[in-house]
């Protein structure tokens, strides 16, 4: 028995806004589209993944799945249909019994609900599984009731639609020779061949991310179920140092903050990113920031310390590890700081991949005591929490 997967992933997802579209969007610290095909990659009854992506979009699903064992992805066509009738035809070389055709915008399919599709497989040529409608239904064209629909038989399907690889390859050229378009999903096809679909339950957090709020929700659920996963913890700690020097404004957590001097270093001096950089780099054995950066390479010039931190969250993410919190105190006589902690976390925490709540940033003076407080510089002390497999 061979079991092939598509994942169809070929839609510009313009709905969920931002600049990528939604299955290349972060949730959990990872793309959506990551988490999907893994999903099926980790599943020991499906032997094939196939994703199937958009036009142009080849370098960024190479970036998105780095580290996963896919094939190279097919790219698809102008419509759904279009798309998976090509992923459909992408997996015929493996000779597939059974294929399971899912959208990339699902990311929380469980393993069990892959598990049952494949099963009723056994006794039916098409699985859809899908949930029973709650809500009363109304007919309501152009806004105006016009009756409530009797809900009694209505489901929503969801994905993976599971089929009879030979009879779904069959339905797909049907569909093509006939040139019927706009079937919008893979049973839509099998039902207009004519196949007998069995419809099972879905699962409620299988849900398709649509919005932008669909994926900051699903952000804050990824996020807390991986930390679950997560049982390695791990603490690191983070000092750094600079002097004043003329100039307009200090920055400190990305943030600049208007003041008669600035902070001397090779970067952009800022010390509280330079602190929380060392600690995560802490957590995982990896050095400073100048071990990936040296003092004495002239590039890092002037450079924005946010490049410092990506680095560190990269190199934590290619140890599958995810920030549980930081924790950042800057020592300081002036400038003020509590007026920019609000601006300093929001600036953080996409880089973090946390919500501002895992941020702590705190100040203090050093009631005039030493070099800090004699004004002759900041410093920033940072604790981090990590979590790894
Ligand atoms: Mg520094």
């Amino acid at each position: 028995m061979t079991v092939a997967a598509v994942i169809v992933a070929g839609g510009s997802g313009l709905r969920a806004g931002g600049e990528k579209p939604k299955q290349y969007q972060l949730i959990g610290g990872r793309p959506v589209i990551w988490w999907t095909c893994r999903a099926f990659l980790g599943h020991p009854a499906v032997d094939h993944v196939q994703a199937v992506i958009g036009e142009g979009h080849d370098a960024m699903f190479a970036e998105a799945v780095k580290g996963l064992d896919l094939p190279l992805p097919v790219i698809g066509g102008s419509t759904r249909q279009e798309s998976c009738r090509i992923g459909v035809g992408a997996v015929g070389r493996h000779r597939p019994d059974k294929i399971l055709i899912h959208d990339a915008a699902r990311p929380f399919v469980s393993a069990d609900l892959i598990g049952s599709v494949i099963a009723w497989l056994d006794r039916f040529p098409a699985v859809v599984p899908g949930m029973a409608v709650a809500e009363t239904l109304k007919f309501a064209p152009g806004g105006m009731v016009s009756r409530t629909v009797d809900r009694s038989s209505i489901w929503t399907a969801q994905t993976p639609q599971g089929f009879a690889y030979d009879q779904i390859r069959a339905a797909y050229d049907k569909a093509e020779a006939e040139r019927t378009q706009g079937l919008t999903d893979d049973a839509s096809v099998a039902e207009h061949a004519g196949l007998a679909i069995s419809m099972i339950p879905g699962r409620q957090e299988n849900r398709k991310l649509t919005t932008a709020e669909d994926i900051e929700i699903a952000n804050r659920d990824m996020t807390a179920r991986t930390l679950q996963n997560l049982p390695d913890i791990r603490v690191g700690q983070g000092i750094d140092i600079h002097p004043f020097e003329d100039g307009d404004a200090v920055t400190l957590c990305g943030v600049a903050i208007p003041y008669s001097q600035r902070l001397k270093g090779h970067s952009d001096a800022d010390a509280a990113m330079h602190a929380l950089t060392d600690a995560i780099l802490g957590t995982i054995g990896e050095g400073d920031i100048g071990t990936h950066f040296p003092p004495s390479d002239p590039q890092w010039k002037g450079a924005a310390s946010r490049v410092f931190l990506e680095k560190a969250m990269q190199l934590l993410a290619a140890k599958g590890g995810l920030i549980a919190n930081a924790d950042i105190t800057i020592l300081a006589e002036a400038p003020k700081i509590a007026p920019h902690v609000a601006a300093m976390k929001a600036f953080l925490a996409p880089l973090l991949h946390v919500e501002p709540s895992r941020i702590a940033i705190k100040a203090t003076t050093m009631e005039k005591l030493g070099a800090i407080g004699r004004k002759e510089g900041i410093m920033a002390y940072a604790t981090v929490t990590v979590r790894l497999p």
